[in-house]
């Protein structure tokens, strides 16, 4: 019974999603979301075997508490399981300049996590209530922190600055930084796997497109460039991030249309995207239902979803030079054979060409090539953070 399992938490200032993983196989023993944090009707919910169940958490309760329901009522309940863990392994949105790969977290790293809340004030004051609870939950396993960030700090500099005076970068920190990390770094891996080669001779162009959405240049295994950028508003359209636009915009908002600047901002992380466009939804699948439906401003959407992946798509050809694979994964690349055949239509110079009956098969978990032969390959690979994460955890646990 040497399973090695990991506690993988990824707390969000009112939510908090867990996963009990084997670091071995990557199954998954349990997974789950504690959700309405500080409200009355604080709740956390769970799969474990295949069956689902609920429970109320205590008014008002927030990460300790609900970490404690982990531990005590789900973890402690089946027999033989707490004895099999090893670490806990924590998903950390930004870590700035300071890390480039997994760390085990002691009180150092703690305080650094927390300097870098000014560059992701919504997550990073959550990650570190989080990791005080766990340490209380769990006083004897090391805790270890899996940055977002890391995979992209082997960006060049002419890739990672923004054209602004210098002294923004080197006093302020202001500069790309890129997100969802380990979903890139884990399908570069798996993508080599797949193209047999090994992962340092690989060149990909992934694209994780889930609820936000971000596409990497990786070259020779190791990222060159991506979409997001200083924070994940940056880049792709996403369910309700508007990705790239014209700074100018946010001023004409607010000297001529009367929003205040932080309802600029809101709107630009909450209201736009595919949900400002589209007027119906931030979820893919009702975007899809409508666009079946033939309304325009889905298809719209949808449209501008594709076009904007593609250019991203073409644009890192410079950067790679030779493109071993293009990759799709997250809830969309994984699952829309429409969105791929639209992004492979665009990039038709390259002379992909898709193969409907692979691309229709790729979805729901199934990995494969869905252009045909002969053709540059694009491929779909599910994409497993939450393996990245164990995986770490337990390979620093062990250098202990
Ligand atoms: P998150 O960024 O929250 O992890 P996911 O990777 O789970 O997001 O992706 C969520 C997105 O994937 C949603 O827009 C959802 O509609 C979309 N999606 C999930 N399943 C399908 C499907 N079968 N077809 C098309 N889109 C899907």
């Amino acid at each position: 019974m040497n399973n090695k399992l990991v506690l993988v938490l990824n707390c969000g200032s009112s939510s908090l999603k867990f996963a009990v993983i084997n670091s071995n196989s990557g199954d998954e023993i349990i997974s789950g979301l504690a959700e309405c944090f500080n409200l009355p009707d604080a709740r956390i919910k769970w799969k474990i075997a295949g069956k689902k169940k609920s429970a109320n958490l205590p008014s008002h309760s927030a990460h300790s508490a609900a970490i404690s329901y982990i531990v005590e009522e789900i973890i402690k309940t089946e027999e033989g399981l707490a004895e099999q863990f090893v670490a806990v392994g924590h998903r950390i949105v930004h870590g700035g300049e300071k890390f480039t790969e997994s760390v085990i977290i002691n009180d150092a790293v703690l305080e650094e996590i927390e300097e870098c809340s000014s560059l992701a004030p919504l997550h990073n004051p959550a990650h570190v209530l989080g990791i005080k609870a766990a340490q209380s939950a769990f006083p004897t396993l090391p805790q270890i922190a899996v940055f977002d960030t890391a995979f992209h700090q082997t960006m060049p500099a002419k890739a990672f600055m923004y054209a602004l005076p210098y002294n923004l970068y080197k006093e302020a920190h202001v500069r790309r930084y890129g997100m969802h990390g380990t979903s890139h770094l884990f399908v570069t891996h798996e993508a080599a796997k797949a193209l047999n080669q090994a992962v340092e001779d690989t060149n990909i162009i992934s694209a994780h497109l889930g609820n936000g959405a971000s596409v990497a240049a990786i070259k020779n295994g190791k990222c060159v460039d991506t979409s997001m950028g200083m924070t994940p508003l940056a880049g792709l359209v996403m369910g309700t991030r508007c990705g790239d636009l014209d700074p100018s915009i946010i001023e004409y908002l607010v000297t001529r249309q009367g929003y205040s600047l932080k309802g600029v901002m809101d709107m630009l992380q909450k209201q736009s995207g595919l949900l400002g466009v589209s007027g119906i939804s931030s979820d893919f699948r009702d975007i899809l239902a409508e666009n079946e439906k033939g309304n325009k401003r889905a298809t719209l959407a949808m449209e501008m979803f594709s076009y904007r992946l593609a250019k991203y798509i073409a644009s890192y050809a410079v950067p790679l030079g030779r493109i071993d694979a293009i990759v799709f994964t997250g809830g969309i690349g994984e699952n829309s054979h429409l969105i791929r055949t639209q992004v492979l239509a665009l990039l038709s110079i390259f002379g992909y060409q898709i193969d409907d009956e692979k691309n229709k098969a790729a979805r729901l978990g199934e990995q494969g090539t869905i252009t045909v032969d002969g053709s540059p390959i694009a491929m779909v690979i599910p994409t497993n953070e939450e393996w990245v994460i164990a995986q770490d955890s337990v390979k620093l646990a062990s250098n202990q």
